[in-house]
């Protein structure tokens, strides 16, 4: 294989790789505006369901609470009549004492659960302020995230397409090339990726700028052998002498 063919095959591979990066790429990320579209949805939504699960967490301990008291109120009303219903004198104050002081105990039941229940009410009525208050999305903004995701769903429709053509072109030129040149293509790949092979600016390396002995210079326009940059280590090439790619 000439040394001609074979930069024209490195600097095809290079292009290919670095358009493979960026297919997979737009693939995987969305679109920096879409990810900011999604996050302020998500932490509003997140936010809503904080507020909406206390809220309902108060609102269950609420009815539990009325329930109790209910049915303690229902007790000490009981104990209450019973008062009310001794009429022998005898047994009055006995009787009195002992059901006042079975009064007493509800009593001492029912107030931890009313002051409770206050303050359960009190919460409600912040939590729900804090709901009303909540940002919402707005219709506007809802059809902007939306339209952004389906923007995104088509270009990555129309990139998993151009991703195929990519990787048939590099499994062709990969065998086009063979192993030695894939092996020394390979190397320089993983050390100098996305420049391994880079174009000649004048006399000097298009890519670290390092000015390039003149005999280095003939060498590459030679392209007798493979060159590789003094300072960079990347190999270069003449682009005068390559068919331009896109
Ligand atoms: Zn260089």
């Amino acid at each position: 294989m000439s040394v001609r063919h074979k930069l024209a095959g490195f600097v095809a591979l290079q292009q290919l790789l670095t358009r493979r990066a960026a297919l997979v790429r737009q693939r995987d990320l969305p679109p920096e505006e879409l990810a900011r579209l999604r996050a302020l949805h998500d932490e509003r939504q997140g936010a809503q369901q904080e507020h909406g699960r206390a809220r309902e967490a108060l609102l269950a301990e609420q009815v539990a609470l009325e329930a109790e008291i209910a049915a303690l109120q229902e007790e000490r009303e009981h104990f209450r009549r019973q008062k009310a219903q001794v009429t022998n004198m005898r047994q009055l104050t006995a009787v009195v004492s002992e059901l006042d002081h079975v009064e007493s105990r509800v009593e001492s039941r029912l107030t931890p659960k009313k002051d409770r229940l206050t303050e359960v009410r009190r919460k409600l009525d912040e939590a729900e302020a804090k709901l009303a208050e909540l940002e919402v999305e707005t219709p506007e903004e809802k059809a902007a995230r939306e339209a952004a995701e389906e923007a995104w769903g088509v270009a990555r429709q129309a990139g998993e397409a151009e991703l195929g053509d990519v990787e048939r072109e590099l499994r062709r030129l990969q065998r086009e090339l063979g192993e030695p040149a894939m092996s020394q293509f390979k190397k320089l790949w993983t050390s100098r990726k996305p420049h391994a092979v880079v174009p000649l600016d004048g006399h000097a390396c298009s890519s670290c700028h390092a000015d390039l002995r003149p005999s280095l210079v003939q060498l590459v326009r030679s392209m007798e052998e493979l060159q590789t940059c003094d300072s960079c280590r990347r190999v270069l090439y003449d682009p005068e002498q390559l068919p331009k790619l896109p």
